[in-house]
């Protein structure tokens, strides 16, 4: 058999079915926790919290919650609940912050890390007669290899270009007809801005129908512009590291918020100062527990992200739950001046500007009585007059005023030469905040 498709539809069960997948997973997963990971025993001690007693998903809430912090306490293999014989690969976050935490899979945690991100290679319409460039970076971050086994899991053929040497990846998108791209979303315009420049228009010479771009927040204005400029649809795919890559919740082509694999993921919003579940459409921070997961699982992960549970069902048919889409994690947020902000936010307000193009940087300082200064600096597009001394102080003064009237924080608005701002084939850095460094 040359290619396969797989059998039966997971994401299409009846959402009772999916909730007893749930209970009967987390039951064992709890277990598997308490008797194998010493740092499981001692916290759920602490609780007060009996795992074998658990047998409702609602009970779940008084389980205590797992941070970054504690899986960084316990690297490198503290939180391992299976024999190391059983682990076949490992990948680990980029550890820019500190220690890197580690994600180790078994066979079974990679089938099933496969079958969810092929389920957004599925939504895109992809199966055997695709071809799936991954431009996302191969190696320990989990973008490259997830999409890797997804695209090969949904039957299409992949292509693994891995990020970088852009013009080589325009030449493979133009050539050998990739229909579905997977690389972060600021790599997509980087790879659409280049080809421009290249005189290859992307639009008409590639054969893309969909992008699966994930790792960074993006704003609804970007999808748009990738959309025109690629002449494809754009789907939002969401993951961490410390629940297994990209593929916890994936985008469908209504647009309309991210499926979660509810098969694999039990997903609660919880206010993040009190730690109170927050019930479905209020916003808040995503915390998952892994239902099946055999090396790394976790019991209520505190993600740090923002989002809410989207009341309803989704037209496409899936039966998963949706997520909204993330403005970011709860670190990106930016608190100027007792205002909360998100950098996509401010993305999304300049990217009603078409004289701006989509690469800027938000620098955020504090002045000499020490309030906050926040200042975009964007490009404008190639075509803008930038010497034009009154045009440029007129527009940035009017990016500014929307910022004021749609944020309500007032942001410095400094625009700049095309090209000045420097181009990232991985995670684009969108903000630098000089209030946290030593000067
Ligand atoms: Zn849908």
């Amino acid at each position: 058999m040359a290619k396969e498709q797989t059998g039966q539809d997971a994401t299409r069960l009846p959402h009772d079915q999916i909730e007893q997948i749930q209970l009967e997973g987390i039951k064992k997963t709890l277990v598997r926790c308490y008797e194998n990971i010493p740092f499981y025993k001692k916290s759920f001690d602490d609780a007060g919290f009996d795992p074998y007693s658990f047998s409702d998903l609602s009970e779940l809430s008084s389980a205590p919650f797992v941070t970054k912090q504690d899986l960084r306490d316990n690297y490198p293999y503290g939180m391992l609940a299976v024999p190391m014989s059983d682990v076949r690969e490992i990948h680990m976050s980029s550890g820019t912050t500190g220690i890197a935490t580690v994600g180790a899979y078994t066979n079974y945690d990679l089938d099933f890390w496969a079958d969810c991100f092929a389920r957004g290679i599925k939504f895109a319409g992809g199966g055997p007669d695709d071809i799936v460039q991954v431009a996302y970076g191969y190696g320990l971050f989990t973008g490259g290899l997830g999409a890797h086994y997804g695209a090969i899991h949904s039957g299409a053929t992949v292509i693994p270009t891995s990020a970088g040497n852009t013009e080589r990846q325009i030449r493979i998108l133009r050539d050998m007809g990739s229909t579905i791209l997977c690389c972060t979303p600021s790599y997509a315009m980087h790879i659409a801005d280049t080809a421009l420049e290249m005189g290859i228009d992307p639009a008409e010479e590639f054969h893309l129908r969909a992008g699966i771009h994930g790792a960074e927040p993006f704003s609804d204005n970007l999808r748009a512009e990738l959309e025109r400029k690629l002449n494809y649809k754009v789907l939002d795919i969401y993951g961490l590291t410390e629940t297994g890559g990209p593929g916890v919740a994936v985008e469908c082509l209504e647009q309309n918020g991210l499926h979660l694999a509810e098969d694999h993921f039990f997903a609660e919003i919880i206010d993040p100062s009190t730690g109170e579940v927050l019930p479905e459409g209020e916003w808040g921070e995503l915390v998952i527990t892994t239902v099946d997961r055999e090396a790394c699982p976790v019991v209520r992960y505190r993600t740090r992200d923002i989002t809410r549970i989207i009341p309803g069902d989704c037209a496409c048919g899936c039966t998963h739950r949706r997520i909204d889409r993330l403005h970011g994690r709860t670190d990106d947020m930016l608190i100027i001046r007792g205002v909360n902000v998100f950098p996509s936010q401010i993305e999304d307000v300049m990217k009603t500007f078409n004289q701006v193009s989509s690469w800027y940087q938000i620098e955020v300082d504090t002045d000499e009585r020490s309030l906050d200064i926040v200042t975009l600096k964007a490009e404008v597009n190639p075509g803008f007059d930038i010497d034009s001394t009154g045009a440029i102080e007129r527009l940035q003064r009017q990016i500014s005023a929307r910022m004021k009237t749609e944020l309500s924080v007032g942001i410095k608005v400094r625009l700049v030469e095309p090209k000045s701002i420097q181009r990232s084939t991985g995670k684009a850095k969108r903000v630098i905040d000089k209030r946290r460094t030593i000067k």
